[in-house]
C-alpha cells in the first residue's frame, strides 16, 4: 500500500477532500494511507509555540525549526525509507512527471507551512522543495492536497479504466488532452466534430492527436 504522511498545522483540511471520489475510494480500497500528523505536538514548550517572528525584522511570523523538524524525524521513524517533500512557493515546479515519479516510491510525506514560510534552516532537513506555482497560498495543505490527488489517481488500481491516466494531459512530452465532446449532439447551436461521429477510428486518432498537439503549441 502506497502511504502518504502530512505535516500541518490543520490536519482537518484533509478530511472533507480525502473523503469523496477517488481518494475516497483509493483509501477505501487499501489502495492508499493518509495519516495527517500535527506538527504542534511536536512543540516542547507549555504553549505549544510553532512560530517565531524574523530575526532582521519585517512583518509576520515564521515556522520555528525545533517542532518542524521534530515532525519529520518522527515521520522518518515510522517510514526509514520516506521522502520528505516541502511545499513552497521557492520550489521547483510540481509536474505530472513528478507525480508519476512518486507511484514509484513506497510513499512520501509532505510538510505544509503557514505563516510567512520556514525557517530557511529546515530545508535542510527535507528531500526537496516544490512549488504548485507562482502565486502564493495562505498554507502548504492545498498545494499537498493537489500532489496526493494528482499522485492517487496514478497509482496502479485507482482509476476504473487505467488508459484515462495514461491519456491525460502532460503525460506525453508535456502534450495536453484533446477537445472531448458528448451528448447532446447539438448543444445551442454548436455541433460536435463530424470525424468523432464518423466511426472511422483511425480517423478518430489522427484528429485527436492533431487537435492535442494544436491546442498544446497555442497554450505553451
Ligand atoms: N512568504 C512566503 C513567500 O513569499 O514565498 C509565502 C508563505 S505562504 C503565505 C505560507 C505557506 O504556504 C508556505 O510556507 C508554503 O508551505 C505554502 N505555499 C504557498 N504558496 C505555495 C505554492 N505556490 N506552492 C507550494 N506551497 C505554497
Amino acid at each position: 500500500m502506497f502511504y502518504a504522511q502530512i505535516l500541518t498545522l490543520f490536519p482537518e483540511f484533509f478530511d472533507s477532500p480525502l473523503s469523496c471520489s477517488i481518494p475516497k475510494r483509493a483509501i477505501e480500497a487499501g489502495i492508499v494511507s493518509v495519516d495527517a500528523i500535527q506538527i504542534r505536538d511536536f512543540a516542547t514548550d507549555k504553549h505549544h509555540k510553532v512560530d517565531d517572528s524574523p530575526y532582521g525584522g519585517g512583518p509576520g511570523m515564521l515556522m520555528k525549526p525545533e517542532p518542524v523538524v521534530a515532525s519529520i524525524r518522527a515521520a522518518r521513524d515510522r517510514h526509514p525509507d520516506t521522502h520528505v517533500v516541502m511545499l513552497t512557493p521557492s520550489g521547483a515546479r510540481f509536474t505530472q512527471a513528478k507525480a508519476l515519479e512518486f507511484t514509484e516510491k513506497s510513499g512520501i510525506t509532505l510538510l505544509c507551512g503557514r505563516y510567512e514560510g520556514f525557517d530557511e534552516r529546515i530545508c535542510d532537513y527535507v528531500d526537496e522543495e516544490l512549488s504548485l506555482g507562482d502565486y502564493v497560498l495562505s498554507g502548504g495543505e492545498p498545494a499537498a492536497l493537489c500532489v496526493l490527488d494528482a499522485v492517487i489517481r496514478l497509482l496502479p488500481e485507482v482509476l476504473g479504466s487505467p488508459e484515462s491516466a495514461v491519456l491525460d494531459s502532460f503525460t506525453e512530452e508535456g502534450i495536453l488532452d484533446w477537445p472531448h465532446y458528448t451528448r447532446p449532439e447539438m448543444f445551442e447551436g454548436k455541433g460536435v466534430p463530424e470525424v468523432l461521429l464518423s466511426g472511422n477510428h483511425a480517423e478518430i486518432e489522427k484528429w485527436r492527436r492533431a487537435q492535442a498537439i494544436k491546442r498544446s503549441k497555442k497554450r505553451v
